[in-house]
């Protein structure tokens, strides 16, 4: 049985003063409530450190939205995954679409990114997904097995688990244009059966796979229903409390 995870990306939103608050309204609404889901906040890097403050002894996790592979050095405007253990995280986003799309990011230096984090400690939500016109000249299995083998294809048998998969179709990131259950089912299932070939099976048996794109607190029950879903990493919804809690509260 896999845990459900349940991650809220704030992308560039929420400033300390405003991310504190956020988290505050999250935690509080949490109180109280029996979930047996692993819930993970992750704000901006600005934002880390208070944040941190108002999750401290309780069962949500503080995550980053990248890091840098170096430990340390001349390297302007960077942050090292040994920076983000110091600040309270336990997970880091990687690889995410935004990042590919804008900031040139690729399978190697997600790879790049992905060992850094691991061997510092952290958990890594390693992000893959096909765009629109990918999918629509039937390319998602190709585009997702590739960036699975090229960002993941050289970890070793005790790194998987520490990692969690985020399925975020680029089509549906932001859009309101969600993938049917099925479509998310579908691309999931392909997930595992690479990774039983890049690890094991009981290694793609145990890994969650979460889906990204568009989740709201109206869909999420129906992707989350799906045997392959194991939680999600949610955008726009993680920025109001509301809809954060009953996603949360969707995952079980
Ligand atoms: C995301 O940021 O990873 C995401 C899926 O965004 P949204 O939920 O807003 O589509």
């Amino acid at each position: 049985m896999r845990r459900p995870l349940i991650a809220g990306n704030w992308k560039m939103h929420k400033g300390p003063s405003e991310a504190r608050r956020l988290a505050l309204e999250i935690r509080n609404g949490l109180m109280g409530r029996r979930t047996a889901t692993e819930v993970v906040l992750c704000p901006p890097f600005p934002s880390l450190f208070a944040v941190a403050e108002i999750v401290r002894d309780t069962p949500i996790a503080l995550g980053a939205q990248n890091v840098f592979w170096e430990k340390s050095g001349a390297w302007t405007g960077e942050v090292s995954a040994d920076m983000l253990r110091d600040a309270g995280c336990d997970w880091v986003i990687i690889g995410h679409s935004e990042r590919r799309q804008h900031c040139g990011e690729t399978d190697a230096t997600v790879a790049k990114r992905v060992r850094a984090a691991l061997d510092a400690g952290l958990h890594v939500m390693a992000c893959v997904g096909e765009t629109l016109a990918q999918r629509d000249a039937n390319d998602t299995a190709r585009v997702v097995e590739t960036q699975l083998r090229g960002s993941l294809g050289a970890l070793g048998a005790g790194d998987w688990a520490h990692l969690a998969i985020a399925y975020e179709p680029v089509w549906a990131i932001g859009t309101g244009r969600n993938a049917t259950p099925e479509q998310a089912q579908e691309v999931h299932a392909l997930v595992r059966r690479v990774v039983a070939s890049l690890a094991s099976e009981a290694t793609a048996e145990a890994v969650r796979v979460q889906y990204g794109g568009s989740v709201k607190a109206d869909n999420a029950a129906a992707l989350l229903a799906q045997p392959d879903v194991d939680g999600a990493l949610v955008g726009g919804a993680s920025l109001e409390a509301a809809s954060m809690i009953r996603i949360i509260e969707a995952a079980g």
